[in-house]
């Protein structure tokens, strides 16, 4: 079971993925966390190539094809066997991210970014996928974000800009009702974790169990 969990700056993609790993692996399934770009040696070392606050001037098609790159490499390397083997997949990130920001955020053509997707994915696609938004405006989980993280070149591009990068989200949850699923975020952590698992209580029957 491959899943993915997408959402803009700060929006608890990172915590969620945890609480589902621990969820999982209680019930003795294998479980296999990753992040994108990244995931891989070779990943890691292109995703610091692109969140490198000293790379100023890159392309935003340079940027596409790296996020591509990684992406192709971690379903070769990692995805693609964990998946043959059984093991659940939780991906922080995956192909929609590349369509809000490159497409809706950067402007490139989305018809290509589609195709450039499916050439990495080379036919995987998540079974479920889990849009974490948070309540209020980009600012707040774009500062929580570059409060924690330090601000890089992507979260320089501006509130406007992640505006733009979440409502591209929502707009493919709303194109792809079945696969992505909107999950906004609660008061408390516990309490969005729990919106999440029912929102994977089809494909895994038990998940609601207390
Ligand atoms: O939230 P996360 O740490 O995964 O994001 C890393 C950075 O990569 C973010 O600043 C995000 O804006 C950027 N990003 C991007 N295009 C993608 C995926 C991530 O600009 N396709
Ligand atoms: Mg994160």
């Amino acid at each position: 079971v491959f899943i993915t969990f997408e959402g803009g700056e700060g929006a608890g993609k990172t915590t969620h993925i945890r609480f589902l790993a621990e969820k999982l692996r209680a019930r003795g399934r294998e479980v296999v966390c990753l992040r994108e770009p990244g995931g891989t040696d070779i990943g890691e070392k292109l995703r610091a190539i692109v969140l490198d606050p000293a790379n100023k001037v890159m392309a935003d098609e340079t940027e596409l094809l790296v996020y591509e790159a990684a992406r192709a490499q971690i379903v070769a390397e990692v995805i693609r066997p964990a998946l043959a083997r059984g093991a659940v997949v939780l991906c922080d990130r995956f192909a929609d991210s590349t369509i809000a920001y490159q497409v809706c955020g950067r402007g490139l053509p989305r018809a290509f970014v589609e195709q450039a997707n499916a050439f990495a994915c080379q036919g995987i696609m998540p079974d479920r996928t889990i849009l974490l938004v948070t309540g209020g405006s980009a600012r707040k989980g774009l500062a929580r974000a570059t409060h924690r993280l330090g601000a890089d070149r992507l979260e320089q591009a501006g509130e406007e800009f992640h505006t733009r990068v979440n409502e591209a989200f929502l707009e493919l949850a709303e194109a792809h009702p079945e696969r992505i699923r909107v999950v906004r975020s609660a008061e408390q952590k516990a309490k969005t974790a729990e919106r999440v698992f029912r929102e994977l209580a089809d494909l895994f029957p038990w998940m609601n169990d207390v």
